[in-house]
């Protein structure tokens, strides 16, 4: 409210000073024009500073399983595995600060938090069998926060509200900046991310774990496991903003099979896919 009535004031003192508002389009199209070649996505820094934000609200909501527990363990070890395997030119480019962890609930879904915090739920690990499925979803999510898919959504949005953000920035003489906090609440809200990113994520998440020495057949498993699970109301977070798990499958059959690459054997889990009790510190 208090920013609608300091607009107006603006406004009103520009009308006095007889401002020549019919140049205000064409100085729009110019800006809107030129606007295509400009990155608007927000910097790797503030990704990072938004995905901590978020991760330190989930903490507060959600059971975070301890460090000690050896589904923590594990993920952090497989993680590093993948992360790894992105060029190391690469990750002192753009140095996102990775970080994996277990929330405990029924869930069977897994997260990323812009800039490197991703999350997976016990539910999910329940229903999984072998570290090839582990590394599969985790490949995925790394790639989201990789490939900065949240960024380029909100650098999207950004260039959609060009011509108001200019307007605003004039209006309120340059005082326009990204709204951390407000932003971060959006993360919470929900991470949607694209069709075109999820493809995205489960293609390069493939090379990724491949690389580090896990069999695809994972990827695969863990995709028809969501498929087969369809009817469960558990699953209707994870199709809703998720592609067709099914099709997801298929996809990567038919690339294991193109290629005709001879993948290590699956291995199991090193924890019993049921919910195990917390480690309590002795
Ligand atoms: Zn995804």
């Amino acid at each position: 409210m208090a920013q609608l009535k300091k607009q107006h004031s603006h406004a009103h003192r520009l009308d006095n000073m007889r401002l020549p508002i019919v140049a205000m389009p064409l100085g729009l199209a110019i800006f809107t024009a030129s606007a295509q070649a400009v990155d608007f996505r927000p910097s790797i820094k503030d990704q990072i500073k938004i995905g901590k934000e978020a991760s330190a609200e989930i903490r507060k909501k959600e059971k975070v399983l301890p460090d000690s527990d050896i589904r923590v363990k594990v993920m952090r070890q497989l993680g590093q595995q993948l992360v790894a395997k992105i060029p190391e030119a690469e990750r002192k480019k753009n140095p996102f600060e990775y970080s994996f962890d277990v929330i405990d609930s029924k869930e069977v879904n897994a997260f990323a938090l812009p800039g490197g915090p991703i999350y997976f739920y016990t539910g999910l690990l329940n229903k999984m069998k072998s570290l090839d499925e582990f590394a599969g979803v985790l490949g995925h999510e790394i790639v989201h926060i990789r490939n900065q898919h949240w960024a380029s959504q909100e650098g999207d949005r950004m260039k959609r509200q060009l011509p108001l953000a200019i307007l605003l920035t004039i209006v309120r003489a340059g005082d326009f900046a990204w709204d951390l906090a407000g932003l971060a609440d959006a993360v919470l809200i929900g991470i949607k991310y694209s069709q075109k990113h999820e493809s995205e994520s489960d293609r390069i998440g493939f090379d990724l774990m491949t690389a580090a020495g896990y069999n695809p057949q994972g990827m695969v498993d863990t995709f028809k496991m969501l498929s087969a699970g369809r009817k469960m109301s558990d699953f209707d977070r994870m199709l809703s903003t998720h592609p067709d798990p099914a099709k997801r499958a298929e996809t990567l059959e038919a690339r294991i099979k193109k290629e005709g690459k001879v993948y290590p054997p699956m291995r199991p889990l090193p924890f019993a896919p049921q919910p195990l009790p917390a480690a309590t510190p002795k």
